[in-house]
């Protein structure tokens, strides 16, 4: 309906205008870029203590024809709020899952594991458990070497429906990691409720622990929470020499960062990482 007044003149400001136009572009070049092949899945490497690797997250980059490379933080969120994040999902997971089937007939790889970030309303959407099982099935990866990255804001929805989602996907072996932790709201009683395997310090806090003593007593405590209820823990975005003894020195077994290294395409990644045997 048309009314005249202050609201709708401040509709057609300009430079709002100009950003919801940005916005409608951006999400018919992304609708599109996953059908053309234009997303490509990078590679980090998450090792131990002793530098070995463990196995890789997958992340996701738009290799847009007129703007390069398009990181993750300009279009995941604008993916999430229209729903084109099923596809993109699906893509991401399909590719990782190619790679573990691929890792897998080779001795020196089928150890690795691979860590695919699933966002809240990809894990919601009614066909995820069959679809991820499909994936599975159809490529021939190991179940048991994909796991899944949640983020605490899935606990805002149904927390049963949620735990019955993992279980049946746990039952093949799929595991599950609490991604960003500490930055959300999960309280402890949920953190117990939820079948993980493990958690994924967030970054913000790994970043200043030698020089933040807020900083450090937490990342002390989520390791020592961590090793109380039995999960996993990797350290995320490890920069330095410094931070990897801080953090060996407090328990932590798994390191994620630039300074074991980027994320990067799967053939740079391979020629990187050359691999070792399992242990
Ligand atoms: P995340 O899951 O927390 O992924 C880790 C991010 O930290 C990655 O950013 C990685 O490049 C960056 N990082 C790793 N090590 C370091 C470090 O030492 N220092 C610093 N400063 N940063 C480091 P990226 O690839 O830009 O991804 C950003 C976020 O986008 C991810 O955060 C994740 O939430 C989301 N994302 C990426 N790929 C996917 C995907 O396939 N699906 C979904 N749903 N989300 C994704
Ligand atoms: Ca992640
Ligand atoms: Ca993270
Ligand atoms: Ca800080």
């Amino acid at each position: 309906a048309k009314s005249a007044g202050r609201n709708t003149q401040r509709f057609f400001d300009p430079q709002m205008q100009a950003q919801v136009n940005a916005r409608a572009h951006l999400e018919s070049d992304l609708r599109h870029a996953i059908h053309d092949g234009e997303l490509q899945v990078y590679y980090q490497p998450v090792m131990n203590g002793h530098g070995q690797l463990l196995g890789a997250e997958a992340l996701v980059r738009w290799r847009h024809p007129g703007r390069g490379l398009v990181m993750p933080i300009e279009f995941i969120d604008l993916a999430e709020q229209t729903g084109l994040i099923v596809d993109l999902g699906t893509f991401v997971m399909r590719t990782a899952c190619e790679q573990l089937a691929a890792w897998a007939a080779n001795p020196s790889t089928q150890c690795l594991t691979i860590a695919v970030n699933v966002s809240p309303r990809q894990f919601r959407n009614a066909g995820f458990v069959d679809e991820v099982l499909a994936i599975v099935d159809e490529t021939g990866a190991d179940p048991s070497k994909l796991k899944l990255e949640l983020t605490e804001n899935l606990l805002l929805g149904d927390v049963n429906e949620t735990v019955c989602r993992m279980r049946e996907l746990k039952e093949r072996g799929v595991g599950f990691s609490l991604d960003d932790f500490g930055v959300g709201y999960s309280s402890l009683a949920y953190l117990k409720r939820l079948p993980l395997d493990q958690l994924k310090i967030d970054r913000s806090f790994v970043n200043d622990v030698l020089s933040d003593v807020n900083d450090a007593v937490i990342v002390r405590t989520i390791l020592a929470l961590a090793h109380n209820l039995e999960l996993e823990v990797v350290a995320e975005g490890v920069e330095n020499a410094g931070q990897v003894d801080f953090l060996v020195s407090n328990g932590c077994e798994r390191f994620q960062g630039y300074h074991f290294g980027r994320p990067v395409p799967i053939s740079e990644f391979e020629r990187l990482h050359g691999f070792a045997p399992c242990a």
